[in-house]
């Protein structure tokens, strides 16, 4: 029998959980619950030495909806990124060790709204309003942009412009995601990397809010935009206004790319 249930504001439908219990005695026990209000309805105990069970159902009921909702999230952020980014690509760039166990990210293709390429990830916000968060957004993912065309044959070869592109944009993502993580990245802000680190110091960066109209109306989810820019516009930027800057890149046809085989606009 299917109910009613809510968490985290979702109301869901859902069934039995089969819950698998090993107890200290070193019995094991298994048995299928439908949980009421995401906890066991009644308690259990060991059928050995009759130890309480109850807690240790409830954790595995946890883990579960926890689960479920982390899917269900990823199926709505999809929708959301494919709604400010275009369609995505069928390829997706897995990392070899995941970016949860301490790995790289996985990578997001959209070639299809404007010129050029869009690289995205998708791991920084794993529950609706939870993971990387700023002033504008309750929790967002991270965009870069190429005027570069999509070609996953390229991709890894940096003797291609895509390759060459794709590197430094893959770099600097693996960067700033677990940064992300800890520190509030807000739009029109300016990010400098250390000269002494490996592959990416010395860049400079700016991000904004891909897709807003009004960067002051708080959203539940977004894009951030990452913009590798030239240090002279990080220097306006900090004087004048990080929007300023974007402005400017948008007067001459930049942005969002962070492509810089081009002049300066400040
Ligand atoms: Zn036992």
């Amino acid at each position: 029998m299917a109910q009613l249930f809510s968490l985290g504001g979702i109301e869901r439908v859902y069934f039995m959980i089969p819950i698998k219990i090993q107890c200290g005695c070193g019995q094991k026990y298994a048995f299928d619950v439908e949980p009421v209000n995401g906890r066991m309805s009644s308690a259990v105990a060991c059928p050995v030495c009759g130890a309480d069970g109850t807690a240790a159902a409830d954790a595995v009921i946890a883990q579960t909806l926890t689960e479920q909702l982390a899917l269900e999230w990823d199926d709505q952020k999809s929708k959301l990124m494919e709604a400010i980014l275009g369609c995505e690509h069928y390829i997706v760039m897995h990392a070899i060790i995941p970016y949860a166990a301490g790995g790289g990210l996985d990578l997001y293709y959209y070639p299809h709204s404007i010129p050029g390429t869009a690289i995205a990830t998708k791991e920084l916000s794993g529950l609706r309003d939870q993971g990387s968060s700023n002033r504008v957004f309750s929790c967002y993912e991270l965009a870069m942009f190429t005027r570069h065309p999509l070609n996953m044959e390229h991709a890894n070869d940096d003797a291609t412009p895509f390759g060459r592109a794709h590197s430094n944009i893959k770099r600097i993502l693996n960067r700033i995601a677990p940064y992300s993580a800890s520190a509030t990245l807000n739009p029109n802000e300016t990010c400098e990397f250390p000269a002494e680190m490996k592959h990416v110091g010395g860049k400079c960066l700016i991000f904004d809010a891909y897709g807003l109209t009004s960067s002051e109306q708080p959203r539940s989810f977004g894009v951030l935009a990452v913009i590798e820019i030239h240090r002279s516009e990080m220097d306006f930027a900090r004087l004048a206004g990080g929007s300023e800057l974007i402005q400017r890149l948008k007067a001459a046809g930049h942005y969002p790319y962070s492509d810089l085989d081009r002049d300066p606009v400040a």
